[in-house]
């Protein structure tokens, strides 16, 4: 069965625009989430395009900050601190990567905590161990989300995830062993340096696939029944596109399928429900921010 990352972001959306109504006619100003993309890489641009028009969907102000790719990193920075201190602005995202003159942890560091609706400044990724509340990276937060939404059974199982980044393998396997629903399961966190893989990956009665390498996952390396998160996004080159590319998953979807018992399409996956958790950050950092209002 697909996990439809398209329907359930569709719903999160609809949830977040009745908050969004319930806000402004309370006299309250909208949740305003702030973008900067630097330079213009293909993949970048329609990502921070998307964010931005889910914004516009369900009535967030955004704005979108570009800066020419050799822009210097003072530059950058004066622009994360105007946006760090404009009142009217809840939540701030830099789209990564960055140009290799400039450094990215850094610019992470550089987004007020308050702000970081991306969930990377290390103050939130520090609450995010702790089991504290906090912002959590979208990715792993949107994965969450379709687990929950379609009620599957993660207590007692055994999670493998495959790539261990800061932004994606590692909260996931964080927030999977949590005691929480969904979570407590156990989990296995495998990288480029795990051994025999597919041993794991075939022990796996879920398998996130965060490595970012197209099709990766084949049917010899999962059992029968498994539950796939597919994390992976890549183009790949195709003349018979109009685009000249497709985009492809880090699993073989076509064989994979048969054997799953749930899995998320690439694209209508995963990176739907990024962009709406994403969202429902900026609507916490909005209401975190009346609430501190009213308490000063
Ligand atoms: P990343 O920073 O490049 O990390 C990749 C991870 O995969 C690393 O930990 C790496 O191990 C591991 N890896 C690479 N080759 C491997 C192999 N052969 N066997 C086992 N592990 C291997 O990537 P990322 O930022 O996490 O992104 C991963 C993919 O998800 C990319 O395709 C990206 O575009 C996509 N993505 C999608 C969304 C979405 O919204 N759908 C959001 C974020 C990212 P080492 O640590 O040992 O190098």
């Amino acid at each position: 069965m697909l996990l439809d990352g398209k329907k359930i972001s569709d719903e999160v959306k609809a949830e977040l625009a009745v908050e969004v109504n319930k806000l402004i006619s309370s006299g309250l100003r909208a949740p305003h989430l702030a973008a900067i993309l630097v330079g213009n890489d293909g993949a970048s641009e329609t990502y921070v395009s998307s964010k931005v028009k889910a914004c516009e969907q369900i009535g967030f102000g955004s704005t979108l900050v570009r800066l020419p790719a050799d822009v210097s990193e003072e530059r950058l920075l004066a622009e994360i601190d105007a946006i760090n201190n404009n009142d009217e602005i809840d939540g701030l995202i830099v789209q990564l990567p960055l140009p290799k003159h400039i450094n990215e942890q850094k610019v992470t560091d550089h987004v007020v905590p308050e702000k970081d609706v991306d969930g990377f400044h290390p103050v939130n990724v520090g609450k995010l161990v702790l089991g504290l509340p906090t912002f959590v990276s979208a990715t792993p937060k949107g994965i969450m989300e379709l687990l929950k939404r379609y009620n599957i059974e993660t207590s007692g199982k055994h999670c493998v995830v495959l790539g261990r980044s800061n932004i994606v393998g590692t909260p996931m396997a964080n927030l999977l062993s949590r005691n929480s629903n969904p979570g407590n399961c156990t989990v296995t966190l495998c990288h480029s340096r795990t051994k025999n893989l597919a041993e794991f990956t075939r022990s796996a009665d879920i398998l996130v696939a965060a490595l970012g390498k197209a099709e990766f996952v084949t049917a010899d390396m999962v059992k029968d029944g498994v539950v796939v998160i597919d994390v992976g996004i890549t183009r790949v080159d195709d003349v018979n596109n109009p685009r000249g590319y497709v985009l492809k998953g880090d699993v073989a979807f076509d064989e994979v399928e048969p054997k799953s018992s749930f899995i998320t399409p690439v694209p209508g996956g995963v990176g739907r429900m990024t962009i709406a958790a994403l969202l429902q950050n900026t609507l916490q950092a909005r209401l975190n921010s009346l609430q501190t209002q009213l308490i000063s």
